[in-house]
């Protein structure tokens, strides 16, 4: 019998990097590896169920904790995941204490050294401890190889962005792709020390299927001669192995029940993911725009509450007499909270999804076989949009108006109701435009699926990767 593998692996904490990590190390486990996640216990009060699960199914995966280093950062207990901030100063510290993380994870490793270690991309110093500790390392990236390429194209192409207004060619990509606007500086910097993280790394793994950026993946692997290992949809992917139903809450209840009483492809599912806060003007006219649209909807709202705000002055963000209205006509459901994404974007009376593009969603989407309608937040967000839009045409833009690296601070220019209506009425109307977009989403969502079916491209590079892992130890086989 093989010796299984002890891999140990370190998320993120932030629900975009998490979600798809922890997936990952499930899947790993699935396939007889043992699997260590090393994370701190408010990382793991949002996945535990999880894991407890699959430990009672006989997988060998446990939690480590580790203490999340945010006292000596300034930040209030239990504060340990980016989706707890609301600003750049809290999200800046979550950052640091990344770093600050550093001697715990070093000290486990050297206490009980795992045969390789997965981290998360962001955590940059991973490159010289492991080196130095002599541990086999293998990086996670939660965004898409197409954005790692137009990060590359951008970064060699400065004299694209000459002009003071775009839209913008960005040149030497397999198709001849336009961004709105232009990148901002502080973007250079923050993907640059991203980008180091990958280097003697034994390949990259994503959240993703190979048939969903080909094109892309043989242009990254001759630029950097790294492996590209495509493991997803890791959402699709675990539901393989999960044998039970998901939990039932409350509010999974609630808008499932009220999904049902709508006609199939007939509702839009609105949602700007798990950091991105839109500003009061644009939550008014994303309100009006919905509204303006004819269209059933469900939006999940995460609005930042203004230090000393009274809370009569709350829901002055949206148009007079709008929750009542929607109410009543019974067109349309306010999600002020965590909504159940994945639930919602596979129920069949959802036919589009609003979304601020983040790589996690994207796939959702795909993996739902939903269309999008593309508004993006932030970062890496502006070329996924560009990848629904105009690389697969199984979207629609509303675009953006300027770049922005945080989430947080919603962007000076607001996008008129009247964009984001027209964008909406050709996605959802019935007509030729809509139904030739939402062919092409149940086109990618068939090979997404057939992808992570026994045979499929991802099920095959989960199974290459644990050779290739064990290749490298020529002893435990
Ligand atoms: N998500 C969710 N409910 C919410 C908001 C987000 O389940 O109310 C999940 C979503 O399904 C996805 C992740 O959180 O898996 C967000 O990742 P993504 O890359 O889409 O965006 P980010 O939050 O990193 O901007």
């Amino acid at each position: 019998m093989e010796t299984p593998l002890k891999i140990y692996f370190l998320p993120f904490f932030a629900q975009g990097h998490q979600i798809p990590m922890v997936q990952l190390a499930r899947l790993i486990a699935s396939r007889g590896q043992h699997i260590t996640i090393l994370t701190t216990s408010g990382n793991a009060q949002l996945f535990q169920k999880t894991i407890d699960d699959d430990i009672a199914s006989g997988h060998h995966i446990r939690l480590h904790l580790l203490k999340f280093p945010g006292t000596q950062l300034g930040l209030p207990e239990g504060v340990e995941n980016l989706v707890s901030a609301t600003n750049n100063i809290t999200a800046g510290k979550i950052h640091m204490a990344a770093h600050f993380i550093q001697p715990q994870v070093e000290s486990v490793l050297k206490e009980s050294p795992p045969d390789v270690f997965i981290p998360d991309i962001i955590f940059t110093w991973s490159k010289d401890m492991s080196k130095r500790l002599q541990i086999p390392r293998l990086v996670f990236n939660p965004i898409s190889i197409f954005d790692v390429c137009m990060i590359q194209a951008i970064k060699a192409h400065p004299e694209a962005f000459l002009s003071d207004s775009g839209p913008y060619q960005i040149p030497g990509l397999p198709h001849p792709l336009t961004l709105p606007v232009k990148p901002s500086p502080g973007f250079a910097v923050l993907t640059e020390s991203l980008l180091e993280g990958e280097d003697d790394s034994h390949g990259v793994i994503v959240n993703s299927f190979a048939e969903l950026d080909a094109e892309y993946t043989q242009y990254y692997e001759k630029l950097t001669g790294r492996k590209v290992w495509h493991v997803g949809p890791s959402s699709l992917m675990v539901e393989q192995i999960v044998k039970k139903p998901a939990i039932v809450s409350e509010i999974r209840n609630e808008c499932l029940t009220w999904l049902d009483s709508k006609e199939r492809d007939s509702v839009l599912y609105i949602c700007f993911g798990s950091l991105v806060l839109l500003s009061d003007k644009q939550l008014y006219e994303l309100a009006n725009g919905l509204d303006a649209s004819g269209h059933s909807f469900i939006w999940v709202v995460h609005r930042k509450k203004k230090e000393g705000q009274e809370e009569e002055e709350e829901e002055k963000w949206l148009p007079e007499g709008f929750e009542e209205k929607i109410e009543r006509e019974k067109r349309g459901m306010l999600i002020k909270g965590w909504a159940p994404q994945p639930l919602i974007l596979n129920h069949p009376a959802v036919g589009g999804f609003l979304t601020h593009c983040g790589w996690n969603a994207v796939v959702e989407a795909i993996s739902a076989g939903v269309p999008m309608v593309t508004m993006p937040g932030f970062s890496d967000q502006y070329f996924n949009e560009k990848l629904i839009t105009e690389v697969h045409g199984f979207g629609v833009e509303v675009g953006a108006a300027e770049w922005s690296i945080s989430p947080y601070e919603g962007k000076k220019t607001v996008l008129s109701g009247e964009r984001i209506e027209k964008a909406v009425k050709r996605l959802m109307d019935k007509g030729n435009e809509g139904e030739k977009i939402r062919k092409k989403a149940k086109e990618m969502q068939d090979k997404a699926w057939r992808a992570v079916q026994e045979g499929g491209s991802s099920h095959n590079n989960l199974t290459a990767l644990i050779d290739h892992l064990k290749a490298l130890f020529p002893l435990s086989t």
